[in-house]
């Protein structure tokens, strides 16, 4: 029986990943779940995360809690991304090891890499430049957590291992309209600016920048398949101070492009204005997925079937949301 603690299971990535393994539960794979609710544990609360980890002895932590956001949230709140990420990461990656955890799955984003890098990006290319300043402070408490893992595996032998997807969506995911990420955030507005039958609706920036999109049962998948992989075999494909993996698309879309997609998933059929005044971001961050292909893992869901479930799930649950 493999005991394993998934910590943010409320979030859209965890509980993408959670959906996964109670499908291989049910599918008669010897797993017990651990999960807890905020109101339950707080993950940046040494004391209370090392109770409870060496209370639940689980074998394996998938640590999908993080506090995100989209490119305002990130550049309006770095305190708050930079401190809470950082805490979260430190708690619960020194706690797992003292209560022998042997392996983690930590998750990050492609917004560790440098602002302007060679395209597409391999894992590599970490701390070679400077950083987005939109997502400086998101991004140094991921690769401060990339560097904890491997550290741990360094000093202590530990199978700690970080996974650094492109942008997420999908199920799950917040449709705030200021602090959601890009895709969310016009799924939004789409779908508000066809029911109220505006002529009009704005995007943010020149809508030039590219976005590379990952449907999150995809990501889902991609973790347990990298959680799957015996130690020999992942440490086959990285190296012990370049030890995280990509996982992506492949492909990279504009945001003008990504808007008009979404428009025709949502029935918008009204213009669509880009507003410059607002901060376009990293003009692109295009993952080199080799590693994870070489691997054996690859993406299933394609940009427009996964627009379309994500739309199916945001209309189904648009009451929870508001
Ligand atoms: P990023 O990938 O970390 O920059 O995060 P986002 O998911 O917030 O994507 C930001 C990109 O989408 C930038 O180029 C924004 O200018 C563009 N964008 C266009 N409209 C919106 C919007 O309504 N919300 C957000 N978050 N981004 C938008």
């Amino acid at each position: 029986m493999t005991r394993i603690f998934v910590a943010g299971h409320r979030g859209m990535v965890g509980s993408a990943i959670l959906r996964a393994l109670e499908k291989r539960r049910a599918d008669g794979q010897p797993i017990t779940l651990l999960t807890r609710d905020r109101a339950q544990l707080d993950l940046s609360d040494q004391r209370q995360v090392g109770a409870f980890l060496r209370e639940a002895q689980p074998d394996v932590v998938i640590l999908a809690a993080a506090k995100v956001g989209g490119i305002h949230a990130n550049a309006t709140y770095p305190a708050q991304f930079l401190q809470q990420n950082l805490a979260i990461a430190t708690t619960v990656i020194h706690a797992a090891h003292q209560a022998g955890v042997q392996r983690i799955l930590q998750l990050g984003s492609s917004c560790i890499y440098p602002r302007d890098t060679h395209q597409p990006i391999a894992e590599h290319q970490l701390l070679t430049g400077p950083l987005e300043p939109t997502n400086e402070a998101y991004a140094i408490a991921k690769i401060a957590a990339i560097k904890l893992c491997e550290s741990y595996n360094r000093e202590y032998g530990r199978d700690y291992r970080s996974l650094m997807p492109c942008n997420l969506y999908g199920p799950g995911d917040n449709f705030h309209p200021d602090n959601a990420h890009v895709m969310p955030a016009l799924m939004l507005r789409c779908h508000e600016a066809r029911i109220r039958q505006d002529p009009q609706l704005t995007v943010w920036g020149t809508g030039l920048p590219r976005r590379e999109f990952l449907h999150v049962d995809d990501l889902a998948r991609a973790a347990l398949f990298v959680l799957d992989l015996p130690v020999s075999a992942y440490r086959a494909h990285v190296q012990p101070t370049v030890s995280h993996v990509n996982v992506g698309s492949g492909r990279d879309i504009t945001i003008h492009d990504l808007a008009h997609m979404i428009a025709d998933v949502t029935g918008y059929k009204g213009a669509i204005r880009m507003d410059p005044s607002r901060p376009d971001g990293t003009m692109r961050k295009l993952l080199d997925i080799s590693r994870i292909t070489a691997m054996g893992w690859k993406p299933r869901i394609s940009l427009q079937d996964g627009l379309a479930d994500t739309y199916r799930w945001f209309t189904d649950n648009h009451a929870l949301i508001r």
